[in-house]
């Protein structure tokens, strides 16, 4: 009915979905698509079909109030902040797609289901909005590859904007888990992006092998548990065995019970 009505005035529609606990990476995606939307849908939902462990869904932060607030100043804004019954009725039809080799790697091989339940609500969502833009961050540089494939696969033809990372001053990655972290954990957390720049700058320096080694024990030696570093192709993300003109290195760490992800593309100057 909403969507009807946008699409008689000829509207041209953004959609930035999220899990909420916005944080100013969220708002860059949100302040891009403004500039470049007449209208921007921001959807906050929690959508537990994509966490694959219960107690990491019940520790995300859900902060709508603040959202909310972070949102205000923004016009020609709609907020669709669903409940899980509202997201996924009963007769609403899904038919999975194949994840293709990308979906086994990285995130695919440590999170077994997790970018099947990405899949659902992207699909459910984007056949709601009918955006034609949608804007996804390359922090979750996978699953920006992921969304692509949907787009393609259930042949929805929006156009799919990948936005760069936003960091704290420090480094760290803006994410809604950073909320979780001590001031002493969020200080160890540094360890990822300080990594990454390593890798970044010792391109082409030293063997591959050898700079992936000395980036994991960057992160190591500040009491993380990394669950993979990899330096990998931003196309395929099989994993390089040596350096090419450009690579990403991603990583997922746990720090405390918080896990984190960031990734890092990595351009040989030659
Ligand atoms: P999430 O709420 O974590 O599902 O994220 C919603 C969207 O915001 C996804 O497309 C993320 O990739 C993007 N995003 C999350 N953190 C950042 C960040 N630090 N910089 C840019 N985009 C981000």
């Amino acid at each position: 009915m909403w969507r009807e009505q946008q699409r008689a005035e000829q509207k041209q529609i953004g959609f930035v979905p999220t899990m909420g606990a916005l944080h100013q990476g969220h708002l860059s995606l949100v302040e891009q698509a403004c500039k470049e939307n007449d209208l921007v849908v921001v959807s906050i939902f929690v959508n537990p079909k994509q966490f694959n462990q219960n107690a990491d869904l019940q520790a995300y932060p859900r902060t709508l109030s603040a959202d909310l607030a972070l949102l205000s100043h923004l016009s020609n804004l709609v907020i669709f902040a669903p409940d899980e019954s509202e997201m996924y009725p009963a007769d609403l039809p899904f038919t999975p797609m194949p994840l293709g080799p990308i979906g086994q790697l990285l995130e695919g091989a440590h999170r077994p289901g997790h970018f099947e339940g990405v899949v659902h609500v992207v699909h459910h969502l984007f056949a709601l909005v009918q955006p034609h833009k949608a804007y996804f961050g390359q922090k979750d540089f996978q699953q920006l590859a992921i969304i692509r494939l949907l787009n393609a696969h259930y042949g929805f033809g929006i156009d799919i904007i990948g936005c760069q990372t936003v960091r704290h001053k420090d480094g760290l990655a803006m994410s809604s888990r950073n909320l979780r972290l001590t001031a002493e954990q969020r200080q160890n957390a540094l360890s990822i992006s300080r990594a990454l720049y390593f890798v970044q700058h010792n391109i082409g320096k030293n063997p591959l092998e050898k700079v992936k080694q000395e980036a994991i024990s960057i992160i190591e030696q500040a009491g993380l548990e990394i669950e993979y570093l990899e330096i990998v192709d931003p196309i395929t993300l099989e994993k390089c065995a040596e350096w090419q003109q450009a690579q990403v290195c991603c990583v997922a760490a746990f720090c405390g019970e918080v896990r984190l992800i960031d990734n890092m593309l990595c351009e040989s100057v030659l």
